[in-house]
C-alpha cells in the first residue's frame, strides 16, 4: 500500500486521511473491509460515519460500522496517536450539541492538504490557524458528508461536482502545512479533553433539550471556567461570569460517603418499588429534596400561615390579598407556599390545604410529577465511583431545581406586595410549554421540570479526582426564616404582653360599675381594683349565641370577672364560682336589657364616605370575583382574576367618579 509515513498531521481528520489513502492507492471503500467493524448483529458494514466513528445503537438493519483506527494506523505504518482527535467519538452525549451535523472546511487548510474534525465544533466560526471562515457547503450546495459508503461511486478527494477539492495530487502525498503550523489547534484539543468529562441534562423532549443546549452554548466560556476546563479557544468574549453556583466533591469523599443523618435514596430505580408504608411519595432524589423543602417552609418560614392560604383560596381577590401580604409577613409566606406547592406537586391541593386532612384510600397515591434529572448514559470517572457519583449529581440537580422553584414563588409574593396586585397566573404554566413554537403541541412540565429560562440548567464534570457541579442562574437567597428566640427574649416578650394586657384591663376597669352577687343581687359599686397579677381574657358563649369577652383577674375579694363591652363585673372566691355567677348575671342582664354588647361600629363597612358610583364599582368588582370563583375556581381563574383587578384599578384611578361605573360596565 502506498503511503508516505509521518504525513498525518496532528488532529487531522480520519475522513480526510482515509480519502488521501484511497486516492493514492485508487482504492474503493469496499476494499477496506478488514478495517471496518460492524455490530455483532450486522458484521458486514454498509457505511461508516467518520465524524463520530462509532456504531450507533439500534442501527443493525442499516448496517452502520466504524473504522478501526489502530488497525488502520498499523496498516499505514503510522503511530496510533496519529489518529488522536481524528474523529469526535470521544465526546460524551452531553457534549454532542457542540458539534455541527456535517464537516466544515477551511479553504486555506484544504489548499495545504489539511483538515480536522475539530472544525465541526460550532463554537469555532473561524479556522484557528488561518482565521478565515469555515465553510460547510460546496458551491454546488451540497454539504460535506462525513459518511464513508461501501456502494456507489466514490469521489475521494473532492466534492461530487468537482468544484471543491480537499487536496491536490501533491498535497495528497504530503501536506504542505507542517506540524508547527497546526499549533493553534492544540488549545482546542486541550479544551476538548475537559469537555470529555462533561455531564449535562439529556431528555427526549425536543424543546426542553433545545432550551438547555441553547443556555449552555450561549455561554461556553463561562461554563468552561466554572467547571475548571482549559480556556476555550474562541474569539467570542465570554461575559456573564456571575450568576453561577458551583459545588465540588472529591472522589475520596464519594468513595466513603458518610450517610449518617442523611436520607439517601438507593441508586437502583426505585420508581416501582415504593414501600407500602409511604406510597404517597416516590422515593427519588427529586421528591426527597422537594419534601425537605416543604417541611422547611412549614416549620421554619410559614408557621401559623395556613389560615391565610385557606382565606386566599376561599376569597380570591388580588387586591385584598396583596394588601394582606403587606400587612402580614405570614400571609406572604402562605401565598408563596401556595404557588410553590401547586406548581411543583400534582396533587398539592389534596394534601396541603388543610394540612393532614384525612385522605381516603383512593387518594393514597398522591405521587408528585417531579422527575429525577436526565443523566442519560452518564458514567462516572470509574465504574466503582459511577453509582455514588450519579447519586451525588442527582441530589445536586434536585436541590438546585427545587431551590430555584421556591425562589420563583418568593418572587411572586414579593411582586404582589410591590405592585399591590397578587398574580398567580404563572402557576398555571405547568402544563403548557411552548404553544407557539411547537405548533400548538404543548410539552407538559411543571416548575420542576420546566426548561430554561423558567428553571436552571446545569453541567457537571466528572474526573478521577472528583466531581464539579455548576448550575445557572443562581438566584439570590431571600431569607424569610423566622428568628429563633432565646429564653431571655421569650421572657421579655411575655412580660411585655402581660403589661399590655394589664393596661387594657385598667383602661376599662374604672368608674362606677354594676355588680351582681347571689346574695345581694344588683348593686352599683366602684370598679374593683386590679392587682398586679396575671389578668386573662376569656370568651363566654351565651345561650342566645352571643359571645362575650371577659377579663379575669385576682382582686381583694378573690377572683373578679369583668365584661369588656359593658360596665358589669362579678366577684367570687374561686374562678369556677365567678364564671357561674357571671353566666347567671349575664342571662338576667340579657333578659332585661337585650344584647350585652353594643353593635360594633367597626364591623359595619365604612363605606359612608364613598361616593355612590365608587360603591357601585366595588359591588361590581365583588360580584365578578364571586362569579369567577364559582365558574373557574382559584387556579383556573388566575387570568380572569388578574384582568378584573387590573380593570378595577384602571377605572378607579383615572376617571371622574360619575364615569367610573359606566366604564366599568363596558370593561
Ligand atoms: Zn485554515
Ligand atoms: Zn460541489
Amino acid at each position: 500500500m502506498t503511503w508516505h509515513s509521518g504525513s498525518v498531521l496532528p488532529f487531522a481528520s480520519l475522513w480526510h486521511t482515509l480519502q488521501r489513502l484511497m486516492h493514492l492507492n485508487a482504492m474503493r471503500a469496499k476494499e477496506l473491509p478488514e478495517l471496518l467493524v460492524g455490530s455483532w448483529q450486522a458484521p458486514s458494514v454498509r457505511y461508516a460515519d467518520l465524524l463520530f466513528n462509532e456504531i450507533p445503537p439500534g442501527t443493525a438493519r442499516q448496517r452502520a460500522g466504524a473504522v478501526h483506527t489502530n488497525q488502520l494506523a498499523s496498516a499505514m505504518g503510522e503511530p496510533a496517536h496519529a489518529f488522536e482527535w481524528s474523529h469526535l467519538g470521544r465526546l460524551p452525549g452531553a457534549a454532542r450539541c457542540l458539534v455541527t451535523p456535517g464537516f466544515r472546511i477551511c479553504p486555506a487548510c484544504a489548499a495545504g492538504g489539511y483538515h480536522s474534525a475539530l472544525f465541526s465544533l460550532k463554537a469555532l466560526d473561524r479556522c484557528p490557524i488561518h482565521r478565515c471562515d469555515l465553510i460547510s457547503h460546496c458551491r454546488c450546495g451540497a454539504s460535506f458528508e462525513p459518511v464513508l459508503r461501501m456502494v456507489g461511486a466514490t469521489h475521494a478527494g473532492q466534492c461530487r461536482c468537482g468544484q471543491t477539492a480537499f487536496f491536490t495530487s501533491v498535497t495528497c502525498r504530503r501536506p504542505t502545512l507542517c506540524a508547527d503550523d497546526i499549533r493553534p489547534m492544540r488549545p482546542v484539543a486541550a479544551w476538548l479533553e475537559g469537555i470529555c468529562t462533561l455531564a449535562r441534562p439529556s431528555t427526549h423532549r425536543k424543546h426542553t433539550q433545545e432550551a438547555h443546549d441553547q443556555a449552555f452554548l450561549s455561554a461556553l466560556g463561562a461554563w468552561s471556567a466554572q467547571l475548571g476546563f482549559c480556556a476555550p479557544p474562541f474569539d467570542q468574549v465570554c461575559c456573564a461570569q456571575e450568576g453561577f453556583s458551583t459545588t465540588t466533591i472529591s472522589a475520596d469523599v464519594l468513595r466513603a460517603p458518610s450517610t449518617s443523618g442523611l436520607k439517601v435514596v438507593p441508586i437502583d430505580d426505585s420508581r416501582f418499588t415504593t414501600s407500602s408504608k409511604d406510597s404517597m411519595w416516590l422515593l427519588t432524589e427529586a421528591t426527597v429534596a422537594y419534601r425537605a423543602m416543604t417541611r422547611h417552609i412549614r416549620r421554619h418560614l410559614g408557621r401559623r400561615s395556613e389560615r391565610f392560604a385557606l382565606q386566599f383560596l376561599q376569597h380570591p381577590d388580588p387586591l385584598a390579598m396583596a394588601e394582606l401580604m403587606r400587612a402580614q409577613p405570614q400571609a406572604m409566606v402562605a401565598f408563596a407556599e401556595l404557588v410553590f406547592c401547586f406548581s411543583m406537586e400534582r396533587f398539592a391541593m389534596n394534601r396541603r390545604w388543610p394540612y393532614r386532612q384525612a385522605l381516603d384510600a383512593t387518594q393514597r397515591v398522591l405521587q408528585d410529577g417531579l422527575e429525577d434529572p436526565w443523566l442519560a448514559g452518564f458514567s462516572g470517572p470509574e465504574q466503582e465511583l459511577a453509582n455514588s457519583a450519579r447519586g451525588w449529581l442527582s441530589r445536586q440537580v434536585a436541590a438546585a431545581r427545587v431551590t430555584h422553584a421556591w425562589r420563583r414563588a418568593q418572587a411572586c409574593a414579593i411582586d404582589a406586595m410591590r405592585s399591590g396586585l397578587a398574580d398567580w397566573r404563572s402557576a398555571n404554566q405547568q402544563a403548557n410549554g411552548y404553544p407557539q413554537t411547537s405548533g400548538g403541541l404543548a410539552e407538559e412540565w411543571n416548575w420542576h421540570t420546566a426548561p430554561p429560562p423558567f428553571q436552571v440548567t446545569w453541567a457537571a464534570s466528572a474526573t478521577r479526582t472528583g466531581l464539579r457541579f455548576a448550575c445557572y442562574p443562581a438566584t439570590t437567597r431571600i431569607d424569610w426564616s423566622m428568628t429563633s428566640s432565646t429564653k431571655a427574649e421569650r421572657r421579655s416578650a411575655w412580660s411585655k404582653a402581660q403589661a399590655h394586657r394589664q393596661s387594657r384591663l385598667e383602661q376599662i376597669a374604672t368608674g362606677p360599675t354594676l355588680s351582681w352577687t347571689q346574695r345581694d343581687g344588683w348593686r352599683a359599686i366602684d370598679s374593683t381594683r386590679t392587682e398586679q397579677s396575671a389578668a386573662k381574657l376569656h370568651v363566654l358563649f351565651l345561650p342566645l349565641g352571643e359571645r362575650i369577652s371577659v377579663w379575669m383577674f385576682r382582686s381583694s375579694v378573690g377572683y373578679t370577672l369583668r365584661v369588656v363591652d359593658a360596665k358589669l363585673e362579678v366577684s367570687a372566691e374561686t374562678p369556677r364560682q365567678a364564671f357561674s355567677a357571671m353566666r347567671e348575671a349575664l342571662s338576667m342582664y340579657q333578659a332585661r336589657y337585650g344584647a350585652v354588647r353594643p353593635p360594633n361600629p367597626a364591623c359595619k363597612r365604612s363605606q359612608g364616605d364613598l361616593s355612590a358610583s365608587r360603591r357601585d364599582l366595588v359591588r361590581w368588582y365583588e360580584a365578578h370575583l364571586a362569579q369567577i370563583r364559582y365558574k373557574l375556581g382559584f387556579w383556573r381563574g388566575a387570568e380572569s382574576f388578574n384582568q378584573l383587578a387590573l380593570g378595577l384599578l384602571q377605572v378607579d384611578r383615572r376617571l371622574p367618579a360619575e364615569e367610573r361605573a359606566k366604564v366599568w360596565l363596558e370593561v
